[in-house]
């Protein structure tokens, strides 16, 4: 998988894509990230990317030409499955959704600040918008990483034990049973005996339960959307 994330503060999402789980990827060549400064794509002299409001009001907007340029030079270097928007009333991003994705090949992200970008960005240049949840961010930037990361976390290989994103939260449906490391005992907590047990079974079984318990308790919602 390819994703190029346009932004008008790449130094914001230089730290993130380079440690872990996500630089192993990128090492592996199973994931690229490739984020680009939007201010390349001004013809502004001081590089601007935003501009005042057409009707007034508070807050810059960014300007439909550095996008489209940008994406433009892109399209013109590979075909994109999708040109993606992070907007706070975009779909909604679920594991579902994030599972559905994980398999595109090249995917543009577009990250927003101030009031947003010009709306003829979103009609006539974007595929999908995707919202990371209901608050308002100041930029797109922590949404880009956010949706990159759980779509890069699902491809086979990426992920030391290959099953281990299907034992995570919301994959069944039920949020992740609790987990334990050494010490057995530590300061007089313990670890539940039916992990130290060795029956593999047994183990399964009281995963599940605790699954259910803990969807039952924390987000009873779930297993409506199951059901
Ligand atoms: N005025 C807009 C918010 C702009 S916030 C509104 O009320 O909808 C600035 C940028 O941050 C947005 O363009 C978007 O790219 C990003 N952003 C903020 N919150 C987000 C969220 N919950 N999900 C995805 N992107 C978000």
């Amino acid at each position: 998988m390819r994703i190029d994330i346009l932004t008008a503060l790449p130094r914001l999402l230089d730290s993130y894509f380079n440690e872990s789980i996500l630089l192993r990827a990128r090492q592996k060549g199973l994931a690229e990230v490739v984020v680009h400064d939007l201010r390349d794509f001004s013809e502004d002299k001081h590089r601007r990317v935003d501009d005042y409001p057409f009707g007034g009001g508070a807050g810059m907007v960014m300007a439909v030409a550095p996008i489209h340029k940008a994406i433009v030079h892109l399209k013109g270097q590979r075909e994109y499955d999708e040109v993606i928007y992070m907007s706070p009333d975009g779909e909604p991003l679920s594991q579902p959704l994030a599972n559905r994705m994980s398999s595109l090949r090249n995917l543009i992200i577009l990250c927003g600040h101030y009031k947003g970008v010009d709306e003829r960005v979103r009609e006539h240049l974007i595929t999908r918008e995707i919202s990371i949840g209901d608050y308002v961010l100041s930029g797109g930037e922590l949404p880009a990483a956010v949706l990159s990361d759980a779509l890069i976390r699902l491809i086979p290989g990426v992920l030391g034990d290959e099953t281990s994103a299907l034992s995570d939260s919301f994959q069944d449906g039920l949020v992740a049973p609790p987990v334990y490391t050494r010490p057995e005992e530590y300061n007089g907590w313990k670890v539940p005996q039916v992990l130290l047990s060795g029956h593999e079974a047994r183990i399964q079984e009281w995963r599940h339960q605790q699954s259910m318990e803990r969807t039952r308790d924390r987000r009873p919602g779930l297993l409506d959307e199951v059901s």
